[in-house]
């Protein structure tokens, strides 16, 4: 067995043709070393042996010390069981099999101590434990064997014998072979450094450890591993694109961003905006592309920050474009900014899928030649037919909307890939926004503007709207405008959401004195507009919709959200939504509906919302309740799941950790040439084969 990534694992003891394919199959185990990798998901301690009269109907799994004093075999036909009456001089208890009598008698002896181990149940006053581990009782070993792997093991594996009894058999014996062919895969100075196990008492103990202490450092090893490949690899990539790409060289601030400054910028920037804007503009003029991620809580005035960047890039002979993930917030943009401009001859236009041919004719011609110098707009931006003159910086709005191969195409808008300002409300810890958007450079607005008054979150059980109803009219009549949103309605399914269309017509009946508008998702582009410019322009007063206007709608006189259903939503959807409020200077306020009973995981969601107005806080829950699996953007990168035991959320300290390890490696040595590098290069090679797919991350 030379190479253990090249011996498939048929020929391991145990295994043989059959049970490969379904290994195959199954969980992906191809070669010896696959077999190595697949670590148990989780241990149970068997240090402890119980007392039969110890015995209650709600313990997890136990362990039990005595002897078998007879068989009997009970029932008939389905119901036909196995059961040795089982005893350790305390008390009594059945030890039941459905199936596989005969092995069983065979192989177990009446009044031998024998070491059982499950998980008991109660049986009318009796207790039984179904399908038991049972090993002959050992003294040493007894000792020796304390903390037992368990290895997932589908279906299939189980009717083909695989289950984690039998991977254990398995990797016994792989261990014994293979193990000496394990060899290092980090460098020496990195394993010092860290203070890790080496890679084969790892691997020897995270399968059979022998103490807890030394499982969690075997653990430690091979997560910090992953990671650390991780982040090398993202720092390989950088560097490498780092050398290939340049970047436009913006040294200006010239009249554009002055006269706007000067004479038309409404309010005092915070502190916050500016310092970004200073960050930007200085990774703008380093001669490298900027790629930049800028976190910041709905309302706190991502815009305006866009927008003088952008106007930076014209300062220097640029063009700039933004992309906004919906119609709606596209056109909200191309109005915010055209008022923002007013008066100053820029040239701003709009390019949605709703675009007129003509006027789609008029728009490619004008970038081409420069007439126009901001095109703001939605996927409709990324066609092939879209060319600009010169293209020099792109600012993505709510960038969890956007895959990454989008991203990717707008760099190939320009022979030299323009600046890039990515832009999202839906904040993520920093180590897990490098990690998932691989290079991204992080910035974060922590400021809202000034006069905010914090928005009041309010829990509401559904049968009681009298209350909310007044409230909400008081607000009415002094001139605020209300929002309504319902869940999206999907027709397939049968829950019992309040239907959009109903709603509305309910809440044209309760308040009849006023204009309701509505807007959803199956209506045409065009329709949707004119209902939000009536919203927009205080002709309608309140609006009542589906999650369309989840993004980016700003409305400052609106003061009331109330969100149907709102169990139905996701944190970081119903903190998307109450930002929709609370952007004037009057107090607003979020209504959260629901009914009565509720979920122990919605209620827990709520109760945060109603808690908390920091997005970030808000976020990191979030992700707790979800795990990163869910999260936007890791789905597309395909990080979260290969790895095998490191988990970007609860690691992150070791990933942060790991990060700066290959941080230093890669600023000594950008392209692993150094001989104690070269193990590295190889790894890197390997996982980069099957692992990882790295080449897709910009
Ligand atoms: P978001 O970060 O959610 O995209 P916006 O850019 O839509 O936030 O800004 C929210 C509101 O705050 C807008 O009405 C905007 O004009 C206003 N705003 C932005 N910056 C400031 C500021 N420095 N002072 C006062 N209001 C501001
Ligand atoms: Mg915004």
């Amino acid at each position: 067995m030379a190479d253990i990534s090249n011996t498939d694992i048929k020929y391991l003891p145990g295994v043989g043709p059959k049970k490969a394919e379904i290994l195959n199959k199954e969980v992906d185990i191809f070669s010896v070393e696959d077999l190595l990798h697949y670590y148990p998901y989780k241990y149970i301690d068997r240090s402890r042996i119980y007392y039969i009269h110890e015995v209650d109907g709600n313990m997890p799994y136990i362990q039990l010390k005595g002897r078998i004093t007879a068989f009997e075999t009970m029932g008939e036909g389905r119901n036909k069981r196995l059961i040795a009456h089982f005893t350790d001089g305390t008390g009594f208890i059945d030890l039941v099999w459905f199936q596989g009598a005969r092995f069983i008698t065979d192989k177990y002896k009446v009044n031998l101590p024998y070491l059982v181990f499950g998980k008991p149940t109660a049986f009318g006053s009796k207790f039984n434990i179904a399908h038991p581990d049972i090993d002959p009782y050992i003294e040493e070993k007894a000792e020796q064997t304390n903390l037992m792997g368990y290895y997932n093991t589908t279906e299939k594996m189980k009717t083909h014998y695989l289950n984690s009894k039998a991977i254990q058999k398995i990797m016994t014996g792989a261990l014994a072979s293979a193990l000496p062919h394990v060899f290092e895969t980090l460098p020496q100075s990195i394993i010092e450094k860290a203070n890790l196990l080496p890679l084969k008492e790892a691997i020897r103990n995270i399968h059979f450890p022998l103490n807890p202490t030394i499982l969690r450092d075997a653990q430690y090893r091979l997560k910090f591993e992953e990671l650390f490949y991780l982040q090398l690899n993202i720092f390989r990539y950088t560097s490498d694109r780092r050398a290939k790409l340049k970047g436009f060289v913006f040294t200006q601030v010239g009249d554009y961003f002055n006269s706007f400054y000067e004479k038309n910028l409404p309010f005092e920037l915070t502190n916050a905006q500016k310092r970004i804007i200073r960050e930007i503009r200085q990774d703008m003029a380093t001669g490298e592309q900027m790629n930049r991620l800028l976190q910041g809580d709905v309302g706190s005035g991502k815009t305006l920050v866009a927008l003088m960047i952008m106007l930076i890039a014209m300062d220097n002979g640029f063009q700039a474009s933004m992309m906004a993930p919906t119609e709606i917030l596209a056109n909200q943009h191309y109005i915010t900014i055209q008022e923002f401009l007013f008066g100053l001859g820029i040239n701003v236009e709009l390019l949605t899928g709703s675009t007129k041919k003509k006027k789609r004719e008029e728009i490619h011609s004008g970038l081409l030649t420069g007439d126009i110098h901001i095109l703001i707009g939605t996927h409709a931006l990324i066609e092939d037919t879209v060319q600009f003159g010169n293209l020099g910086l792109v600012v993505i709005d709510e960038q969890h909307r956007f895959g990454v191969a989008q991203r990717a195409k707008l760099w190939t808008k320009n022979v030299n890939p323009p600046h890039m300002l990515v832009m999202t409300a839906t904040p993520i810890p920093r180590t897990l926004a490098m990690t998932v958007y691989g290079d991204l450079e992080v910035s974060v607005i922590d400021e809202l503007p000034p006069g905010r008054k914090p928005i009041q979150t309010i829990h509401q059980y559904d049968k009681k709207r009298g209350a909310l109803y007044n409230s909400i009219r008081k607000q009415l009549s002094e001139g605020r405008q209300i929002y309504f949103v319902y869940p999206l309605i999907e027709e397939s399914e049968k829950i019992d959401l309040k239907n959009l269309e109903e709603g509305y017509e309910h809440i044209c009946e309760i308040f009849p004195e006023y204009t309701v508008c509505k807007v959803h998702g199956k209506m045409k582009p065009s329709e949707k507009d004119a209902e939000m410019a009536r919203f927009v322009k205080n002709e309608a007063h309140i609006m009542v919709a589906t999650t369309v206007i989840e993004v980016g709608v700003n409305v400052p006189n609106a003061s009331v959200m109330v969100i149907e259903s709102a169990q139905r939503f996701g944190l970081s959807q119903l903190h998307q939504l109450r930002g929709r409020v609370g952007r004037g200077a009057d107090q607003s306020y979020c209504i959260l509906i629901t009914p009565y009973e509720l979920s122990a995981d919605s209620r827990k969601r709520i109760n945060i919302m109603v808690e908390s107005n920091d997005g970030f806080e808000i976020a990191e829950a979030d992700l707790k309740l979800r795990g990163p699996g869910d999260l936007e953007g890791t789905q597309q990168s395909g990080i979260a799941f290969n790895l095998k035991i490191a988990d970007i959320v609860r690691d992150s300290q070791i990933m942060q950790y790991a990060r700066d390890i290959a941080k230093e490696v890669i600023d000594r040595d950008p392209a692993l040439e150094n001989v104690e590098n070269q193990i590295l290069k190889r790894q890197l090679r390997k996982l980069g084969g099957n692992r990882y797919n790295w080449g897709l991350i910009s």
